[in-house]
């Protein structure tokens, strides 16, 4: 028995070589995510939802079955109605225990777990960041003819190209610019002919003429980024910021304005400086000739400079 374990386990994946978690690594654990369809692993809990077996080694083979591919066990996942509870509860958390305890006693996934940050969604808190997702969607746009948009981001996150205006892009008429910003939030990367999801590794196939995507409703139930609508929190996020973007810029426009009322009162008191310097006959006329046809006759003109004078 021992030696046809250690025989089996020469085999293995060992541990020694999943100690660091490389891009290899990752790529095979997305390869698993992948294998879980919505119709294939329906209606589990988050205990035991894809990502969590995915992280613990674990390909989904059909309905309710997953397997090992390093040391080849197998769990059927079948789960009692949620009706009854007790029965329900108790089958989530063997099937928990089991994602562990199933694997062969050599086999690496029984150590190892792929790391919770995969799955952890990073806070937009700056204005470079935003930047930076207006750049991709650039870059993005360039790609497709036409981007529209359905679902709930339609009346849930109410960007205006004019709220782009305060960060820098050369595509701001292009309302194209602000579907592609939206797709780019939400996780969504163009690899080939599919876009697909960082985190649920949903892949779609996509038409470059016409693409019609629901930014949201397209990732897969168990999708971190629907988890508590943390896709909201987002929204919330990028909101403030551009509204505090535009604060800063209104208060940027008041105290130009506010330059300009200074600058006013210099010029009025120049005006009467140069009043004061010209001798008034000389001031009246200099008006009066530059006005009109000077047809008045010169003593009505030496008159009025006259009353003008009595009155200084
Ligand atoms: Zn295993
Ligand atoms: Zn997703």
């Amino acid at each position: 028995m021992m030696l046809k374990d250690s025989k089996f386990s020469s085999h293995l994946l060992h541990l020694s070589q999943l100690q660091t978690i490389n891009h290899k690594t990752l790529d095979e654990y997305r390869d698993r995510l992948k294998t879980y369809e919505d119709y294939l692993w329906f209606g589990k809990p988050d205990r035991i939802s894809a990502i969590e077996c995915a992280r613990r080694g674990w390909t989904c083979q059909n309905n309710d079955l997953i397997k090992c591919a390093n040391c080849h066990a197998e769990i059927i996942a079948q789960l009692p109605s949620v009706l009854n509870i007790h029965e329900y509860t108790e089958r989530v958390e063997n099937i928990a225990r089991s994602l562990v305890d199933a694997h062969h006693r050599y086999c690496v996934w029984k150590f190892m777990i792929i790391p919770e940050s995969v799955i952890q969604l990073t806070d937009i808190y700056s204005n470079e960041t935003i930047n930076k997702f207006v750049k991709e969607a650039e870059e993005f746009l360039l790609q497709f003819q036409q981007i529209d948009l359905v679902g709930q981001l339609k009346t849930n996150f109410q960007i205006e190209a004019t709220d782009f205006d305060l960060l820098s892009s050369s595509y701001l008429n292009d309302p194209r610019l602000l579907s592609a910003f939206k797709i780019l939030v939400f996780y969504w990367k163009l690899k080939g002919s599919s876009l697909s999801c960082e985190k649920c590794c949903r892949e779609i196939s996509i038409n470059r003429n016409h693409l019609i995507l629901d930014p949201i409703a397209s990732h897969r139930a168990w999708c971190p980024i629907l988890k508590n609508e943390q896709w909201k929190k987002r929204i919330e996020q990028i909101e403030t910021i551009l509204h505090a973007k535009s604060r800063h810029k209104l208060e940027e426009i008041q105290s130009i304005n506010d330059h300009t009322e200074q600058i006013l009162p210099d010029i009025i008191s120049t005006q009467n400086l140069f009043h004061e310097l010209i001798p008034s006959k000389e001031y009246y006329r200099s008006c009066v000739q530059s006005t009109y046809v000077d047809n008045t006759p010169s003593s009505e003109l030496e008159h009025s400079t006259n009353n003008s004078k009595s009155t200084e």
